[in-house]
């Protein structure tokens, strides 16, 4: 037995026989896949695409709503949700009535469309701050935000919490050592820097291990998400974060709230429900409907602060930016996403499905006596193979089980449920219905039969 209570020996059957399964009902994804292999490695536009684990990707022929059709024609309640990027449904009927009338405008000029007003509007209403860039990615966002408080700080080091993501930034791939020293992330592809010098990283819900890193005064900025989602998910200690954002004001350091999976806690955000006042705030992913597109927001005095800066730079390019950000079609996107999609009333149906998700999902593990736990926030729900919530990046480390994670998804991909391919996250979404909840709680029931049996 494992400490999941699964012997391993049932485990790899159960594998090994849902791979067979996933093969012998996927023949058109099959051929898809071996054409993209022509030229893709691995089958794949983008390599993560591998880590679903399947024995060849499922092709996408089409996805509306809260279900995706693959190329072989089954219907998948698909609680994935591209990873967040299309949390408000696939393809929204307002965005895309919003893309098809943009598209016949123009897609990109450089220039602000009229939309840039309202979009503006908008962002500053629904996230209570006053100040809005775009950008294409989360990514990019969270990189223009280090960079800025850098320049506004005129510090040079970062903060970050073990086990965090932000995406491909590469300022802040750490992580700690078992002496509990900042370390450069295992893993990392053709890293050449010692971004030790100028990251820091601690344990998340640790407050004096916080305070003792700003004490040394050389820290910028703090960039954390409010809960650690992009791994087994952590959520805050009641007081964490208004403790770490108190300290961050009187060590001067700047504090950037990365909302890019929270976003999934209620409208505006965790910061804005939770009041935590950040200096910067980073939304990214589904803030477009699922097109490209991210945004960062930022107090009146950090718009001063960058004022300032520009003002006392030598011309030329500030080191932040790409081409398309903001371009024609993701502003008229991000509008309609704003005015239309991410409302109070997607938020109620989102946040009380996913409570009846949580508790049908915890229903089932008590019933198979698991020593697991279903945590939530807001429309995002996890199943974390610990018997009580985790406490940090480590704890949530410690928790991961791959092998028995990608059991689960794939027997549940092959009973037409999706969930997502990095640990067990579930999103729901304003077009998920109660027969998708129940689906997914019935077949996750039937995992656990088979996995135990
Ligand atoms: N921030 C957080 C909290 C994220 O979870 C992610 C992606 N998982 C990102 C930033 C980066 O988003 P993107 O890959 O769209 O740039």
């Amino acid at each position: 037995m494992t400490s999941n209570s699964v012997a391993p020996a049932r485990l790899a059957a159960v594998i090994a026989a849902e791979r067979d399964r996933y093969a012998a009902r996927n023949p058109s994804s099959r051929v898809a896949a071996e054409a993209a292999m022509r030229h893709m490695p691995g089958g794949v536009p983008l390599h993560w695409m591998k880590d679903w684990g399947l024995p060849f990707p499922l092709a996408v022929a089409s996805a509306s709503g809260a279900e995706i059709t693959d190329a072989d024609g089954h219907v998948l309640a698909d609680f994935c949700l591209g990873d967040t990027g299309a949390m408000f449904g696939h393809a929204p009927p307002p965005v895309v009535a919003a893309i098809r009338a943009a598209a016949g405008r123009g897609l990109t000029a450089m220039l602000p469309s009229l939309d840039a007003g309202p979009v503006g509007d908008l962002l500053a209403d629904i996230f209570a701050l006053p100040f809005w860039q775009t950008t294409q990615t989360a990514s990019d966002a969270n990189r223009a935000v280090i960079r800025w408080a850098r320049a506004i700080t005129g510090r040079p080091k970062i903060l970050v919490f073990e086990g965090c993501y932000h995406g491909q930034v590469d300022d802040v791939f750490v992580t700690t050592d078992d002496e509990g020293r900042t370390a450069l992330r295992p893993g990392l592809v053709g890293q050449v820097t010692d971004l030790t010098r100028t990251a820091v990283c601690v344990p998340f819900n640790d407050i004096a291990a916080a305070e003792a890193a700003l004490a040394a005064g050389d820290i910028a900025l703090v960039l954390t998400e409010p809960a650690l989602t992009n791994t087994a998910m952590v959520l805050p200690a009641q007081g964490y974060l208004e403790a770490l954002a108190a300290a961050c004001r009187r060590a001067g350091t700047l504090l950037a709230i990365d909302e890019t999976h929270t976003i999934s806690t209620a409208r505006g955000g965790y910061a804005k429900a939770h009041d935590l006042a950040p200096d910067f705030l980073v939304v990214g992913k589904p803030i477009a409907g699922g097109l490209s597109a991210a945004v960062f927001g930022f107090t009146e005095r950090i718009e001063a602060g960058m004022r300032a800066v520009d003002a006392a730079r030598p011309s030329g390019y500030s080191g932040i930016g790409t081409t398309l950000s903001g371009n024609m079609l993701a502003l008229a996107a991000m509008r309609a996403t704003l005015e239309e999609v991410m409302t109070q009333a997607a938020y109620d149906h989102m946040l009380g499905l996913s409570a009846v998700l949580a508790e049908g999902l915890a229903a089932a593990i008590s019933a198979h006596a698991l020593p697991w736990t279903v945590t939530r926030l807001g429309a995002r729900a996890e199943i974390v193979f610990s018997p009580v919530p985790l406490a940090d990046g480590r704890a949530a480390a410690r928790s991961i089980d791959h092998d028995l994670e990608g059991a689960l998804h794939l027997f549940l991909l092959n009973r037409d449920v999706m969930v997502t391919p990095f640990h067990n996250m579930t999103l729901v979404s304003p077009a998920t219905t109660r027969g998708h909840v129940d689906r997914l709680v019935a077949v996750f029931a039937e995992a656990l039969d088979t996995l135990h049996a």
